[in-house]
Parts: structure tokens; C-alpha cells; sequence
């Protein structure tokens, strides 16, 4: 789920060209980082492998980037993410580059960067403004509220660095998202976060709430998890704000909100946790073992590696149906629930209370939203199809259309530029 793509530019998730994956989530340094985040759900998983460094050989990464692009898939993504990606250096995703035009045959290729951002450069900068990465950076508020949780190997605070790194890629023209992660501290500061975010010039936000059932054992209430009433005000606040602020200079992409609208639209979310079954992608690891999903990289969960097989075969495997029809078998209160349609009872992972099927631990705040965005989706749904209406009639009756170039704003009326928008 954790996929650093605006909301622009989300891939076609759940889309299957040739029964093979349009998205890959690749972790080329496994679970290793230079970051001791408290929260990290990903570090734990270094038990999984042998000892010391993980760093994904040259042979497997040329496999991936073989397999990922067959013919038959002219349209592919791949997500760099970890651990911390950028461990692996800058050398190594020039060389993904290289494969990528080696095994190209007319592909289009969108590559996404999930980073700490701490080890970033101008070389990096440059190099990502090249060859046009997305670059989702982890960010969770004010200095604060960040490095309360995200410190580095000697404790110490990351802030400065992952904002000074921010305004590096934004001044290089790098398309740069912000993603957050959501603590019970962090979501009593919605607006100033929202706010925050503004001011350093990133207009895609991504929030993710920590639901920590592993170490705290009673259903997503260990230290920092953030509770589902603190959850519910956060969303409201959040959602109010992002309403206020579409059509204006200062729209934003919040993906949460996106997903809900584009449910309203009667179109596919972008978020898996509101799709009815889970697998829009696979996960790979440095070793090239493939899992479902980045929340389930466990042993029970292992599809096989690409080094035996390959990702159209793990793709198609039965081991991953059942994985993704697990989300489908939802408690009574879901299958009773006015909402079923927009939620599918969220992600399986936060679903940690009560008997199987369980309940999900983040119930209370989606009702609570719902209900308070219900009346203002709808307007703004009916807003938006009328809209789409009187363009299609406009073009029907053979109106002309200025061609719109590369840096005019794109005519969805985000403001953004044509080039790094969605063109609709
Ligand atoms: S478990 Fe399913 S809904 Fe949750 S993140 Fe994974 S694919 Fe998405
Ligand atoms: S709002 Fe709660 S009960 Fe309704 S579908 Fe979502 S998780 Fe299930």
C-alpha cells in the first residue's frame, strides 16, 4: 500500500496486463537502514535472512527488471523502497536505469523512490529530476512530532535534514510526495501538519496510521499506535481542510480523501484497503524472494523467488488468490455495515480485534468519517460529473482544443503542470 505516487500518477492498480503485476514494490536493501525509527514495522524482518548486510545482487536485480517487463506490459512501476532504498547508492540505480532501457521495447516506465531522504544529495537530486522518479520522502510533522519517533543510529533527531533534503528535490524539479506516519502525539496536530506541509512546497500527501498489534498485544494499542477516536478528529480536521482548499491555489492531493472521492466517482480507489480483495502488486525482496503484500513479508506469505521462477508465474500462483481473498472475508458488523461499499472493512493487517474474521482495529475513526465527509463527497461527486459532462458535450459538438504543452496547468485544475499531472 505504501507506494510513493501521487495521486496523479497512481499506477493502474489491480490492473492485469498478460496475468502479470504492473507494480513491483522492491526493497534492494531488504530491511537494512541507517534510521532507528520507533516504529518501523519493516526492521524486524532482518530475521528472516542471514546476518549482516542485505543488498540485492546484481543477477537478481537484472532478472526483476527482465520479468517486470515483458512485452505483452508496455505500462510497468517499480517502487524503490526498504528498509532505506538509498543505502544501495546512487551507482546501483543507475544501473536500474540502464536495464530498464536494455529490456525496453517501447515500455513506459515510472520508477517511485520511498526515502528517509537523509542521504540525499545533489547527485541524487539531479539524477532523480533525470530520469523522472517520484519521490515520496518520510516526513511526520513539525521537528517535534518527527523526531519524537524518527532518530538516526546516535538518537538524534532527522528533521533538519529531511527538510533541507525536500527543498533540494523541489528545487530541482524532482516530483516530490510527502508520506506520514500517524501517532497518537501526531494526529492531535492535523492543520499544523497540513499546514507544514504546504509551506515546504509538497502538494501530495500520503498518511499512514500506526496500528502496532505486534508489541503491544492488545489489539493496535502499543505505545504507538495512535487510538481510533484521536484517528477520528485527525481525519475530520484533515478532510476539512483539503475540501477548503480544492479548486484553489493551494489544492492538495491527500490520498486518503482521493481514494474516497474517486469511490464517490464510482471509479477504482487507489487505495488497496478500499478495494474489495487485496493484490495489486508484489512485493520483492533483495534476495528476490516475492511476497503479496509489504505488510506480509513472512514465511507463510513467501510466493517463491524470482531466481527459480518468475513474477508472471508468482503472480498468478494460488497462494496469492488466497492471500488477496482473505481481505473479502469480513466480520458481520462489515457485511452489515452502511459503509461496506467505500471501507471493505480496511486493510487486513489492522484487523487485530475480537474472533476470526476480526475486526478492524480503526472501525470507530472510518465511520466517524465517512459519515462527516458523506454529504461533501457526494456534492463534490456530482460536482465533478457534470463538470466531465459539459466538457464531453463541448467536445462532442467540435469545440477546439489548444493543445496544452508540457508546462501549462494540467486541466484537471490541480494546479500542477501538465507534464506531472494526470492530463485529464
Ligand atoms: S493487506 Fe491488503 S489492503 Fe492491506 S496493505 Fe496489503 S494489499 Fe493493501
Ligand atoms: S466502517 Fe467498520 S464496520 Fe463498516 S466496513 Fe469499515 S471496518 Fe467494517
Amino acid at each position: 500500500m505504501r507506494i510513493p505516487v501521487a495521486a496523479s500518477e497512481y499506477p493502474r492498480i489491480g490492473a492485469e496486463l498478460g496475468g502479470a503485476p504492473t507494480s513491483v514494490l522492491v526493497k534492494p536493501a531488504g530491511p537494512d537502514c541507517n534510521l532507528r525509527c520507533g516504529y518501523c514495522f519493516y526492521r524486524g524482518k532482518e530475521t528472516l535472512f542471514p546476518p549482516g548486510q542485505h543488498r540485492m545482487s546484481g543477477e537478481v536485480l537484472r532478472c526483476l527488471v527482465e520479468q517486470h517487463m515483458p512485452p505483452s506490459a508496455p505500462d510497468v512501476t517499480f517502487c524503490w523502497q526498504g528498509g532505506e532504498p538509498t543505502l544501495m547508492g546512487l551507482s546501483f540505480f543507475e544501473h536500474v536505469v540502464a536495464l530498464q532501457t536494455h529490456y525496453g521495447r517501447g515500455h513506459r516506465v515510472a520508477n517511485a523512490l520511498q526515502t528517509n531522504a537523509t542521504l540525499l544529495d545533489k547527485s541524487w537530486a539531479a539524477f532523480l529530476t533525470k530520469y523522472n522518479f517520484l519521490v515520496g520522502v518520510s516526513l511526520d510533522g513539525d521537528a517535534q512530532v518527527h523526531d519524537a519517533n524518527r532518530r538516526d543510529g546516535a538518537s538524534h533527531g532527522t528533521w533538519s535534514k529531511v527538510a533541507n533534503s525536500i527543498k533540494m528535490l523541489l528545487d530541482a524539479g524532482v516530483a516530490t510526495n510527502v508520506l506520514a506516519a500517524v501517532t497518537e502525539e501526531s494526529a492531535r496536530c492535523a492543520q499544523e501538519t497540513y499546514g507544514l506541509f504546504q509551506e515546504l512546497g509538497l502538494r501530495h500527501m500520503q498518511f499512514i496510521p500506526i496500528v502496532d498489534p505486534d508489541r503491544g498485544g492488545l489489539g493496535g494499542r502499543s505505545a504507538h499506535s495512535v487510538r481510533p477516536e484521536t484517528y477520528a478528529t485527525f481525519l475530520c480536521e484533515l478532510f476539512d481542510r483539503w475540501v477548503l482548499d480544492l479548486g484553489g491555489p493551494k489544492q492538495t492531493s491527500v490520498r486518503t480523501f482521493d481514494a474516497l472521492l474517486a469511490c464517490y466517482l464510482g471509479l477504482t480507489p487507489p487505495e488497496c484497503t478500499m478495494h474489495a480483495t487485496c493484490g495489486s502488486y508484489l512485493v520483492v525482496e533483495h534476495d528476490g524472494a516475492v511476497y503479496p503484500c509489504d505488510f506480509f513479508v513472512e514465511p507463510t506469505w513467501e510466493l517463491g523467488s524470482i531466481t527459480t521462477s518468475n513474477l508472471a508465474t508468482l503472480w498468478r500462483s494460488p497462494k496469492r488468490q488466497v492471500f488477496g481473498n482473505l481481505k473479502a472475508d469480513l466480520p458481520q458488523a462489515c457485511r452489515e455495515c452502511d459503509w461496506l461499499s467505500v471501507c471493505r472493512g480496511g486493510c487486513p493487517k489492522d484487523r487485530v480485534l475480537g474472533e476470526t474474521p476480526r475486526s478492524n482495529y480503526l472501525c470507530d475513526a472510518y465511520r466517524a468519517l465517512f459519515c462527516h465527509a458523506h454529504e461533501r463527497l457526494t456534492a463534490l461527486a456530482t460536482q465533478h460529473s457534470a463538470q466531465r459532462a459539459r466538457l464531453s458535450t463541448g467536445l462532442a459538438r467540435g469545440f477546439s482544443t489548444r493543445r496544452i504543452g508540457r508546462n501549462d496547468p494540467c486541466p484537471c485544475g490541480s494546479h500542477s503542470k501538465y507534464k506531472k499531472c494526470c492530463g485529464r
